[in-house]
C-alpha cells in the first residue's frame, strides 16, 4: 500500500518541481496536481465453479482538456486507485508532449488474471464495462491494454461497449486484434519509437550511429522492437539483452560479443518475454548475470524493463563510455540515479517522451476507426516517425535553449500545452 500511495506522491511531486520552474499559477496548479474525476465500482463476476466473485474496479480520467483521456487498463492483484491516479497523470503528459489530442486516464481491476478462466476473463471484462460505458466512449475516454489485459480482452470490451450504445463503436477502446479494429504496426510501435528518438539524439551528439553499441534490459514487447530496429534502422550492434527466466524465477543478460541477432533471439522467445538459454547457449550465445547489462561498455543503454532499474547502486556501474539512456520502460531511472547520470553529462531520452510510440499508434487506431478505413504498416510506421522526430526536436529545442535538463523539458512542453489548451478553453 505505502508504495502504490508514492506512485501517486511521485507523480504530483515531479509535477510540482516543474510548475515552480514554470512559475505556474498556483490556482492551475491545485487543478492539474488531481484527477479531474475517478470512479470507483465493483464487477460481480459468475464463476465457473459456480459462486460470484466480486472484484474492484477503477477509472481514472486525470485530465480532458485537449481531447479524450487515453490510457491502458491493468488487471493486477495489487492495484490500487493510487497506482492508477499516478498512470493517468503520467499518460496526461505523455499524450501532450508528442501533441496528440487526447488527455489522461487510466484503469484496472483488482485480480490476478492468471487465476482466472478465458470465460471468466471475458465475463470480467464485460462487466468491467457494463460499470462505466457511460463514462467512457471515443469522445469522452478511450481505454487500451496494459499490464494484465489483451488485445483480445480489448475486443471483448469493444463489442460489449457496441451492444450497450447500441451502435458499432470500435474508437471506444485501442489495442483491438487485428481485423477486430486494431493498427496494423501497434506491436512495433513503442520499441520504434524508441528508436526514432534514438536516431534524433545520434544526430543532435554527431554519433555515427553503425559505430556505436548498445545494451538492453528487458526482452518484451518494447525491447525487441528495439532491439531489432537499432540494428536494421540504426545498424549498431547490440551488445546484449537481459530478461527475467521463468523457469529459474532469476534474470541473466544474454550476450555475444560481436552483437546478438534480435531476430533470432526472438524466435526462442516466449510471450513473457523469457528466453530459452539452452538454445541461445547452442547458438553461440553467453549468459551471463543480471546486473551485466547495465556494466557493459556500450554508447548506449536501453532500460525496457522495469521501473526503478538504474538506481542508487546500479547507476554506479554504468560504463564511462555511455553517452545516451533511452527509456524505454516507464520510471526506470530514480531521482538519485538520475542526479548522477545528469552531473556526468549522461544525455537521457525520458521515459515518456522516449516510449510514447505506443500510445502514439493507439491514437492513429482511434483515427482509422473514425474513418473505417486502414493504413498499410508502412504508412503507421511513417506518421509515427513524424510525430516521435517532431516531439523529440521540439523537447530537444527548449533543453537547448533554456539549458535545462531533457526530462525537465519534456515535463515543460508537456505541462505548458496542457495549460495552453486550458486557456483556450477559457477555464483558466
Ligand atoms: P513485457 O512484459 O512484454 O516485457 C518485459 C520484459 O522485461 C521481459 O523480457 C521480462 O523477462 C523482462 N524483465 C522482467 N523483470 C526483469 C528483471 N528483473 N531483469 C531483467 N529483465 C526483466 O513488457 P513491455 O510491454 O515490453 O513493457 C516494458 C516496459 O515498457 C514497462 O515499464 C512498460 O510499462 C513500458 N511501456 C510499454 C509500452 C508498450 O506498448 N508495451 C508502452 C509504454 C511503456
Amino acid at each position: 500500500m505505502a508504495e502504490m500511495t508514492n506512485a501517486f506522491q511521485m507523480a504530483q511531486q515531479q509535477f510540482d518541481e516543474v510548475a515552480e520552474q514554470l512559475n505556474l499559477d498556483p490556482d492551475v496548479r491545485e487543478i492539474l496536481r488531481w484527477p479531474t474525476r475517478e470512479f470507483r465500482f465493483q464487477v460481480p463476476v459468475r464463476m465457473d465453479r459456480g459462486g460470484i466473485r466480486t472484484f474492484q474496479g477503477f477509472r481514472v480520467q486525470h485530465s480532458d482538456v485537449r481531447g479524450p483521456s487515453k490510457g491502458g487498463i491493468r488487471f493486477h492483484s495489487s492495484e490500487t486507485i493510487d497506482t492508477v491516479r499516478a498512470l493517468a497523470m503520467w499518460m496526461t503528459w505523455k499524450c501532450a508532449v508528442v501533441d496528440i489530442p487526447l488527455g489522461g486516464g487510466k484503469g484496472g481491476v483488482v485480480v490476478d488474471p492468471a487465476t482466472l478462466t478465458p470465460a471468466e476473463k471475458e465475463r470480467l471484462c464485460r462487466g468491467w464495462v457494463g460499470q462505466i460505458y457511460r463514462n467512457i466512449g471515443p469522445r469522452q475516454d478511450v481505454p487500451a491494454p496494459d499490464v494484465g489485459t489483451t488485445p483480445q480482452m480489448m475486443g471483448w470490451m469493444m463489442d460489449e461497449y457496441s451492444k450497450l450504445v447500441g451502435e458499432y463503436s470500435p474508437g471506444v477502446i485501442t489495442g483491438k486484434p487485428l481485423g477486430g479494429g486494431g493498427s496494423l504496426g501497434r506491436t512495433e510501435a513503442t520499441g520504434f519509437g524508441v528508436i526514432y528518438t534514438l536516431r534524433e539524439a545520434m544526430k543532435h551528439l554527431k554519433l555515427d550511429s553503425t559505430k556505436t553499441r548498445a545494451a538492453f534490459q528487458g526482452f518484451g514487447n518494447v525491447s525487441q522492437y528495439a532491439a531489432i530496429g537499432y540494428h536494421r534502422f540504426l545498424g549498431g550492434t547490440v551488445v546484449c539483452v537481459s530478461y527475467w527466466d521463468r523457469d529459474d524465477r532469476t534474470s541473466y543478460t544474454v550476450s555475444k560479443q560481436d552483437g546478438i541477432d534480435p531476430v533470432f533471439l526472438q524466435s526462442i522467445t516466449d510471450q513473457y518475454g523469457s528466453i530459452n538459454k539452452d538454445q541461445a547457449r547452442q547458438a553461440g550465445y553467453q549468459i551471463e548475470s543480471a546486473d551485466a547489462w547495465i556494466e557493459k561498455d556500450v554508447d548506449v543503454l536501453v532500460p525496457a524493463a522495469l521501473e526503478g532499474q538504474i538506481n542508487e547502486q546500479s547507476v554506479q556501474k554504468v560504463s564511462a563510455k555511455v553517452k545516451i539512456v533511452a527509456e524505454g520502460a516507464n520510471g526506470p531511472t530514480t531521482p538519485e540515479a538520475d542526479e548522477v547520470l545528469k552531473k556526468n553529462g549522461v544525455f537521457v531520452i525520458p521515459d515518456f517522451l522516449c516510449n510514447a510510440g505506443g500510445v502514439t499508434v493507439s491514437y492513429f487506431e482511434g483515427v482509422q476507426n473514425d474513418m473505417n478505413y486502414y493504413w498499410p504498416k508502412v504508412e503507421v510506421f511513417e506518421k509515427l516517425d513524424q510525430k516521435m522526430t517532431s516531439a523529440f526536436n521540439s523537447v530537444l529545442e527548449l533543453s537547448e535553449g533554456e539549458h535545462v535538463y531533457m526530462r525537465d523539458a519534456a515535463y515543460m512542453v508537456a505541462i505548458g500545452r496542457v495549460v495552453k489548451a486550458m486557456e483556450l478553453r477559457g477555464w483558466i
